[in-house]
């Protein structure tokens, strides 16, 4: 087996195979369009073409496909070989700059959101040389971004592109002002912590929940759930560890940075991280990882659960969305300086911050609002659908002393008064990991917690970008004008905390006394479900932010809109349709059969011994066929429910519907079923239990 570095990134077409493949003129060229967007000509990309071509082939590639991210939420990809007839009936194989920039996809069954409705049907995908080609099952794969035919977005990349770029374009701005002339980029970074379950291949398929909806929608509490906590950070099993080595190598293959793994709190959980990058690069190596995750384990016979929650009463998976902000000199403006210049400077980012997060809670809700993300968030687990931020109390405790003007005593320094430019050394806080918060300040970059494991990193990060570009462009404009730049940096410092001191909390974010603290005292926002939240993306404060930085346009957040919410709704109503699918042919039948040998021995016991009671078998008959009434019942109640919804007008009723209704009967028809399964023994119930899924991989 050869060592990782020599195969680390050899299915991708990046610096060292271009440096090595391209002209060092054409190089040159294609660096500037990657470093600083300059525009490609058509000779560069016939170039490019040419050498990825010969690249993939040389690897044994037949086909290319324009890689994408529809509004899905998965990756799409169409294959094209890249043989061409040459005249002596046998075929070349070519590839254009043409084709490598732009590919014409038929667009008309990806999810627009009536965006299409008044356009063309056609799509078109576009080139994004900043994230680097690669080979995926002998296919030259070229990520790019997806439009309508009038350039409107119909993806997840074009948004966080333009995010970026107004993010940049602001950062650059309060970066001048301090003096700064060498940054030429700020980039936001992001490192995703993804969470997942393994469970075996062969007990999924027994299981239409799973196979249809990626989450059990029946199943009795199990003896053993995570209650004793020897699962978080345990050994790893041998065949969970096969598979990560497994992973680890297709991933390194595809240059991605996949560096931690381990055990998470519950059972069959883990977790894989990889180093952090470009967020343009991390969302779609993410996007890779979930797939290859779900790959490489059908090759271990296992099945990756990536859905939020797939066990009820057992922790769901999220995603952590490690960002900071980096510029090309290498400086992370998180990170606390030793100078005083660094200090005012790291200040004022981090205000950024805090402004951004408490003026946009509901964007950054909404970004993460799935029909699976809800089963998370405000669980009793996960961060709740309360937005705040833990800055840890030290930190805290700075900014306290900034906006009263007064001392603050440090262990180190003693008593000192602190300016913008005057910071104590403080460390990062490691007493307290608050797993809780939503949003912790963790040393030199925010950790977002809400992102569902399930969901592409790209939105929450193109909220995050956007309100963050808009805190910096207040300060640059308040700034740029200032008479003193060191009066006007402490008054807009200081501002801000007062401002938005209401969103930072340090505490217990589970606590039912601090929801009704954030919303009653503090007046935050508690979007519990997505149908409370995604209407909000309309609202006119959050299209004025969006269309103002150039990241959507007011017909792209209505598409936005629209999607979410049907998204929301299908895969509730796929949900409901398999519950009653699987209570009624197989839940029933299994309970029924049960009761009928039950009573059958009944019988036979009262005529082997006469006067036989048949005590047991009597009350287990008659608490069985008081639970199958009730299933059936609540069968149809479920059915109601969800033919009621032709009712609804638009897709926002539908939703609200969704939530009110065929969510709650479900949790109705759940209950019997799942009491029924505790009476029934195993070699009647249909599908494995709880128990056999969490502890079947060893
Ligand atoms: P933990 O949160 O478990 O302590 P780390 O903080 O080391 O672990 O890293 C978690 C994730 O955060 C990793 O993906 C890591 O690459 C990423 N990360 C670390 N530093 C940064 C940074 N400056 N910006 C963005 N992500 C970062
Ligand atoms: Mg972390």
């Amino acid at each position: 087996m050869a060592a990782v570095p020599e195969y680390f990134g050899s299915m991708v077409f990046d610096d060292r195979v271009m440096r090595a493949n391209l002209s060092a003129e054409v190089y040159q060229s294609l660096r500037r369009t990657i470093d600083q967007g300059e525009r490609l000509n058509i000779g560069v990309a016939n170039a490019v073409a040419a050498a990825m071509k010969d690249w993939a082939v040389a690897h044994g590639a037949t086909h290319f496909t324009h890689w994408f991210q529809p509004l899905t939420g998965v990756t799409a990809e169409k294959h094209d070989s890249f043989i061409s007839p040459s005249p002596d009936g046998g075929v070349i194989m070519e590839f254009s700059g043409k084709e490598l920039i732009q590919g014409e996809p038929d667009a008309s069954s990806f999810p627009s959101g009536g965006l299409r409705a008044t356009f063309e049907a056609r799509g078109y995908t576009a080139w994004d040389p900043t994230s680097y080609a690669f080979l995926k099952d002998k296919t030259l794969c070229i990520p790019t971004a997806f439009c309508g035919y009038n350039g409107e977005a119909l993806d997840k990349k074009t948004p966080l592109l333009r995010s970026m770029e107004a993010l940049n374009k602001q950062a650059l701005r309060v970066l001048r002002l301090f003096g700064n002339t060498q940054v030429r980029r700020v980039t936001p970074c992001v490192g995703p912590e993804q969470e997942y379950f393994l469970v075996d291949a062969d007990m999924w398929a027994k299981r239409r929940d799973l196979r249809f909806t990626g989450r059990t929608l029946f199943g009795a509490r199990p003896p053993k759930g995570q209650e004793m906590d020897d699962h978080y950070f345990g050994t790893i099993k041998p065949r969970v560890a096969a598979y990560m080595a497994d992973l680890n190598d297709e991933l390194w293959k595809l240059g991605i940075l996949a560096k931690t793994q381990h055990n998470e709190v519950a059972p069959a959980q883990h977790e894989l991280a990889p180093i952090y990058t470009t967020v343009n690069i991390a969302t779609d190596h993410n996007q890779l990882t979930m797939e290859r995750m779900q790959k490489v384990a059908a090759r271990h016979n296992l099945v990756c659960l990536l859905h939020e929650k797939p066990f009820a009463r057992v922790n769901g998976s999220g995603k952590h969305n490690n960002w900071s902000l980096s510029t090309d000199t290498g400086v992370n403006l998180l990170s606390p300086g030793d100078t005083p210049y660094e200090n005012a400077q790291f200040l004022l980012f981090l205000c950024a911050v805090l402004k951004a997060v408490d003026d946009y809670q509901d964007l950054l809700r909404i970004s993460v609002a799935t029909a699976g993300n809800d089963h998370r968030l405000g669980a009793n687990e996960a961060p709740p659908a309360v937005v705040s931020i833990f800055l840890g109390d030290e930190l805290a405790a700075i900014l306290g002393c900034i906006e009263h003007d007064a001392p603050y005593t440090s262990i180190d320094t003693g008593k000192v008064r602190l300016g913008v430019d005057v910071l104590p050394k403080f460390r990062r806080d490691t007493t307290d990991r608050n797993r809780t918060s939503p949003f912790a300040f963790t040393g030199n970059k925010f950790e977002f917690r809400m992102v569902g494991s399930a969901d592409s990193i790209a939105c929450a990060n193109i909220m995050l970008n956007t309100a963050v570009a808009e805190s910096l462009r207040v300060y640059a404009d308040r700034l740029e004008g200032a008479e003193d730049f060191q009066v006007a940096l402490q008054a807009v410092i200081r501002k801000t905390i007062q401002d938005h001191k209401r969103i930072i909390f340090n505490g217990n974010g589970y606590d039912d006394a601090w929801i009704r603290e954030a919303t009653e005292k503090r007046g935050l926002l508690n979007y519990p479900a997505a149908p409370d939240c995604v209407p909000h993306l309309l609202d006119e404060k959050n299209i004025a932010l969006l269309t103002s930085h150039g990241v959507l346009t007011r017909a792209e957040l209505e598409s936005r809109y629209e999607v979410t919410l049907e998204n929301y709704c299908k895969t509730i109503l796929i949900e409901a349709n398999t519950m009653v699918d699987m209570a009624r042919t197989e839940i029933i039948p299994a309970v029924q059969a049960f009761v009928l040998d039950t009573a059958k021995t009944a019988a036979a016991k009262r005529e082997l011994v006469p006067g036989c009671l048949c005590g047991w078998e009597t009350e287990l008959i008659k608490k069985l066929s008081t639970l199958t009434d009730q299933i059936y019942r609540e069968v149809g109640a479920l059915e109601e429910a969800v033919s009621a919804l032709d009712n609804a007008d638009d897709i926002g009723s539908q939703a609200a519907a969704i939530r009110d209704t065929v969510l709650p009967q479900m949790g109705r028809l759940r209950l019997p079923c799942d009491q029924a399964e505790t009476l029934t023994p195993k070699k009647y119930w249909p599908f494995p239990a709880y128990g056999d899924l969490l502890f079947g991989v060893r």
